[in-house]
């Protein structure tokens, strides 16, 4: 009990101290940091002065303004693949700004602050599509400083996030060294397979040192490691006939049940994690009818690329086999058999940030600079891509407290949002370095 009780007070003592300090915001590197030990290739100097200051001090005096483009912007509905209406609507943002705001064919807005040189380029981008379909109730409830709907945190937050620290870089007259690329892009989520993060890769590469992805809320991780992922749809379909007249013919959504039941007993090792989702099934057209058509999409993840291999030759061979299953019970096969086949959706290729690497390093010392901690972790982001290419690239969170993701309960707090948006400018500036104050 005294051993609690000790360790309470100190902790007590301690949040009293911290939070009796003012945020610096810039601290000196120092010097024994393991990253460096690693052998990363120079110190990272976060850039300091009144113009960064004035930056970041920003972010607190336009809380309210923030928080209001944030449900603003939540509430403009964008599904992967139907993003234009959010995107004209970062575009104006961008634009008031200063920035030189263009839309790419994929429908990514990017607006360019032009550095000293722009033979080097740095991305900050937040994506523009959610989960939630045409029709869903996005309307933004607010109570005090907590806002409920549906995209709100991911990636309501990272969004705004992108159009404030645009707006804090333009109204503190910073200018890079190299010239930073504000992003707003589409198809993250889902079937859109990270389409509007290949174009962008795919239209800079040559010239890309580094790309910084927000999403969400949460500083308290850095995904610096890219999921590998394959999403498919097995089709299945049949003769189709009438619930009483023709029964025993084979029946697609049967063959699909069958299979199914097979692959979920599939086992799948907790190392390399690796999971399995079947998030959509349809088919058949009324419960009378013997359907033409089953369908089934599904998730596929994993830490190693073998085991991914291994889980969509299962899903495989467990639908085969749901479908000799079907046909073997069948009564009568007069007219026609079960066809299958299996549609890739989307396939995310995984890589990884190296230890050493001067981005993450940058990052490490804009959470010294905020007092924030972060873990390293693996997940499936618009990180991947760059980092599938050997490119710098994380994902980090803008801040606040967010939670229900790909929920319709979904929820953001924008209490001490600014450590985040902080935290992000300072990596930013860390990967683009900055030049005097403009004339
Ligand atoms: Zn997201």
């Amino acid at each position: 009990m005294n051993l609690r009780l000790d360790s309470a007070l100190k902790w007590l003592v301690v949040s009293v101290i911290l939070l009796n300090m003012p945020i610096r915001p810039v601290v000196p590197f120092p010097a024994d940091r393991p990253a460096n030990r690693a052998g990363a290739s120079a110190q990272p100097e976060l850039p300091s002065g009144p113009q960064i200051r004035a930056a970041m001090e920003w972010f607190a005096s336009h809380r309210a303004w923030i928080d209001d483009e944030q449900a603003r912007l939540t509430e403009i509905p964008a599904p992967s693949f139907e993003e234009s209406e959010r995107a004209a609507a970062v575009k104006v943002l961008l634009s008031a700004v200063g920035l030189e705001v263009s839309t790419d064919k994929a429908g990514n807005v990017i607006g360019l602050l032009r550095g000293e040189s722009d033979k080097e380029l740095v991305i900050l981008s937040a994506h523009l599509d959610t989960v939630f379909p045409a029709g869903t109730d996005v309307k933004v409830h607010r109570d005090k400083s907590r806002m409920t709907a549906p995209g709100i945190s991911d990636n309501g937050a990272g969004l705004v996030a992108l159009v404030a620290v645009a707006r804090a870089l333009h109204e503190a007259r910073i200018q890079p060294r190299r010239t930073i690329l504000f992003v707003a892009d589409v198809g993250e989520e889902g079937e859109g397979n990270l389409r509007g993060m290949r174009a962008l890769v795919d239209a800079y590469r040559e010239r890309l040192k580094a790309v910084i992805v927000l999403d969400g809320s949460s500083i308290d991780h850095v995904t610096t490691k890219a999921l590998a992922s394959r999403r498919v749809e097995v089709v299945i379909t049949g003769p189709g006939g009438h619930s009483w007249s023709d029964f025993g013919i084979p029946n697609p959504i049967n063959a699909l049940v069958r299979g199914s039941v097979r692959f979920i007993n599939t086992r799948v090792p907790s190392s390399p994690r690796t999971t399995y989702n079947l998030g959509q099934i349809e088919g058949g057209t009324s419960v009378n009818s013997i359907p033409h058509e089953a369908r089934l999409k599904v998730d596929l993840r994993s830490e190693g690329d073998d085991e991914l291999i291994r889980l969509e030759s299962a899903l495989r061979d467990c639908i085969a086999a749901g479908i000799r299953d079907e046909m073997e019970t069948a009564r009568d096969r007069s007219k026609g058999k079960l066809e299958w086949r299996l549609d890739l959706l989307g396939s995310r290729p995984g890589g990884e940030l190296a230890p050493n690497s001067p981005l993450l390093a940058t990052l490490r010392a804009a959470d010294e600079a905020v007092h924030n901690q972060s873990r390293l972790e693996r997940a499936s982001t618009d990180a991947n891509i760059p980092l599938s290419l050997g490119i710098e690239a994380i994902a980090i969170g803008a801040g606040g407290n967010g939670g229900g993701a790909h929920s319709l309960q979904e929820w953001y707090e924008s209490d001490g949002r600014e450590i985040g948006l902080q935290r992000v400018l300072l990596t930013l500036l860390g990967a683009s370095g900055i030049v005097g104050e403009k004339s």
